[in-house]
């Protein structure tokens, strides 16, 4: 019961599995597969209609034509790319849904159109890649109350054969339902452990992982954009003063001061023991403001026992450059840091110049 609640309020993130995707060189193509499916299911429509066991009457052709011509404009949409938003990724589970039956309805032979049903079982899959498990349960509901109409046609048309419709009823139960369910679980609870994979779980902030997969994702365009690079002066000595569960509960502190200082769409990491990296999108000054603010924080303590120092090391860029040239800006602030911690800690150093002041 507790599974089956967890399962069911498990939010889809579609914003993370999008850029889950982007991370991927084999995912970042799925858009082109899914266009791909969109015109094989435009030459079904065409076939549907030259067919007696299809599309019957000839003024359904136009119908079946109007279909595939669809099909095929959305198929090119989702080859041209890029992948769409949330809200457009559901208006377009709607027009599966809605145009998937359409034709299945059309078709003049129920014997024919009852396996055909397995069809719906190619959106159950694109939602449960992208979408929450209660779109997915409404997709099956409709997969449900489709396959049943046709199933009824199929046995009270003249000459029903219902053992046949039956077998036809069994191997939808086992592709519509069975399979998909397994599937969609599977991959539901494989999302969420994935999704921890890109955070530090004891200060809730991205770790290395999460900051790589973060330049990756939409980041605000054009201006300025600083990596700042943040280390705690000595945090040795309060691990060995204070004992390690202390050393923790300062870590965690720092990182809520500095996801404080820098709110979204400022993106915080932590990348290594006491080590924190911000990427930040304002102007150079305004970062300088953020780092001395948190700085002075720190030191003071606020609410914190003991009060920590920092050593702070800023670099620059723009943010439309900042995901190509991520490391050598990142390698640039960490030795504005180093420079900072070299001249006595509880300090920030701007790489104003970096070629020349610190080479790396
Ligand atoms: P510096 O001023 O030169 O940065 O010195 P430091 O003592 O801050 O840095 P150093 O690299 O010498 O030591 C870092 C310490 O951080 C050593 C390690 O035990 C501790 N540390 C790393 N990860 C954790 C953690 O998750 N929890 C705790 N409590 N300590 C950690
Ligand atoms: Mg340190
Ligand atoms: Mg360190």
């Amino acid at each position: 019961m507790h599974m089956l609640h967890r399962w069911w309020t498990q939010p889809s993130d579609f914003a993370w599995t999008t850029a889950y995707h982007r991370t991927n060189p084999i995912l970042q193509r799925a858009h082109i597969a899914v266009g791909i499916w969109c015109l094989l299911y435009s030459a079904l429509c065409v076939l549907a209609a030259h067919t007696p066991a299809g599309i019957g009457e000839p003024s359904e052709y136009a119908a079946g034509y109007m279909l595939a011509g669809i099909a095929g404009i959305v198929g090119a949409a989702w080859i041209r790319g890029p992948w769409p938003s949330e809200t457009v990724s559901k208006m377009f589970v709607v027009y599966l849904e809605a145009s998937s039956a359409g034709a299945l309805l059309m078709l003049s032979d129920p014997m024919v159109a009852l396996p055909c049903a397995a069809a719906l079982g190619v959106n159950g899959s694109y939602i449960a890649a992208f979408h929450s498990p209660k779109l997915f349960f409404g997709h099956q509901s409709w997969a449900i109350v489709i396959s049943g109409i046709l199933f009824t046609r199929a046995v009270t048309a003249p000459d029903a054969d219902v053992v046949l419709a039956s077998a036809y009823l069994v191997m939808l139960t086992l592709v519509l339902f069975s399979a998909p369910i397994l599937t969609q679980s599977l991959l539901v609870l494989l999302r969420r452990d994935a999704a921890t994979a890109f955070f530090d779980p004891l200060t809730g902030l991205r770790n290395r992982r999460g900051l790589a997969a973060a330049l990756t994702e939409t980041l605000p365009a054009g201006g300025s954009a600083a990596v700042v690079v943040i280390d705690i002066d000595n945090f040795k000595k309060v691990n060995d003063r204070y004992g390690h569960a202390q050393g923790d509960a300062v870590l965690r502190r720092t990182a809520s001061a500095i996801s404080g200082t820098f709110a979204a769409p400022a993106i915080t990491a932590r990348t290594g023991g006491e080590e924190f990296a911000v990427l930040t999108f304002v102007e150079p000054a305004a970062a300088f403001a953020f780092a001395d603010t948190l700085r002075i924080a720190l030191a003071d303590g606020v609410g914190s026992d003991p009060a920590v120092t920092v050593s702070i090391g800023i670099a620059h860029t723009t943010a439309n450059t900042l995901p190509a040239s991520y490391d050598q800006v990142c390698r640039w602030a960490d030795t504005a840091m180093y420079a900072a911690k070299r001249a006595g800690g509880n300090t920030i150093v701007t790489n104003t110049n970096p070629e020349g002041a610190f080479p790396c």
